[in-house]
């Protein structure tokens, strides 16, 4: 049978009480016609207060191949486990790293099913689908972060991250509102700037010495 939205819809509700104790959330399902993958889960990250969280999140599945509709089933399942992991920003080694397998196998044994990380159906599929889900979850800690260092005329250093658009802005105002001997800007992909929010408020942030000085090693300077 070919996947249909219609199916897929009528499943996930039912799949969601069986298999995840109804605990998966109502998400997007799409349909195309993608060679590259049978099932996979789109979602972005974002910061907020209580860190980075998974947000956005859309089911797609492809109706390219026609496969069995036990294939499609545990197709279905194997992406709700995605969508479970991610949904509850549940640590894992790999997007089919240690709990998905856990999860999978459980599902698996209790209910008889056959899900797998690398689908028969369709060679290749399954390590496009966990190169998408790789290059999603890397996104947000590889961010270009823009970061000032200024000095204050006692000689602490302090930091601000500016918003990509505020760095004029920043570098303008920041001397009003501090006393300042020098300011130099920097970019970085460091994870380390993650936890600093994205300002666009002339607002300096504390450092310790070891942090920047660590940071330092991999930050490029911009000239303004
Ligand atoms: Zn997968």
């Amino acid at each position: 049978m070919k996947p249909t939205l219609e199916y897929i819809r009528k499943k996930y509700p039912l799949f969601n009480q069986w298999y995840f104790g109804g605990k998966l959330p109502d998400v997007p399902i799409i349909m195309s016609n993608a060679a590259t993958f049978l099932g996979k889960v789109d979602y972005t990250k974002k910061r907020t207060l209580h860190g980075i969280e998974n947000c956005n999140f859309k089911m797609r599945f492809s109706n390219r191949y026609d496969i069995s509709e036990d294939e499609l089933i545990d197709i279905i399942i194997h992406e709700m486990i995605h969508l479970y992991i991610l949904y509850f920003n549940i640590n894992d080694s790999s997007p089919h790293g240690q709990v998905f397998r856990k999860m999978m196998n459980d599902i698996n044994a209790r209910f008889g099913r056959h899900i797998t990380i690398s689908h028969k159906a369709q060679k290749g599929s399954m390590m496009n689908e966990q190169r998408s889900m790789e290059r999603i979850a890397k996104s947000e800690e590889l961010k270009k972060h823009y970061i000032c260092i200024a000095e204050l005329s006692n000689g602490e250093k302090a930091v601000v991250q500016a918003a990509s658009t505020r760095l004029y802005e920043l570098n303008r105002k920041l001397p009003h509102y501090y006393d300042i001997k020098s300011i130099r800007w920097y970019g970085s992909i460091s994870p380390f700037w993650n936890k600093y929010p994205n300002s666009i408020t002339p607002k300096l942030y504390h450092i310790s010495a070891d942090d920047l000085n660590r940071e330092l090693l991999e930050m490029v300077e911009i000239n303004l």
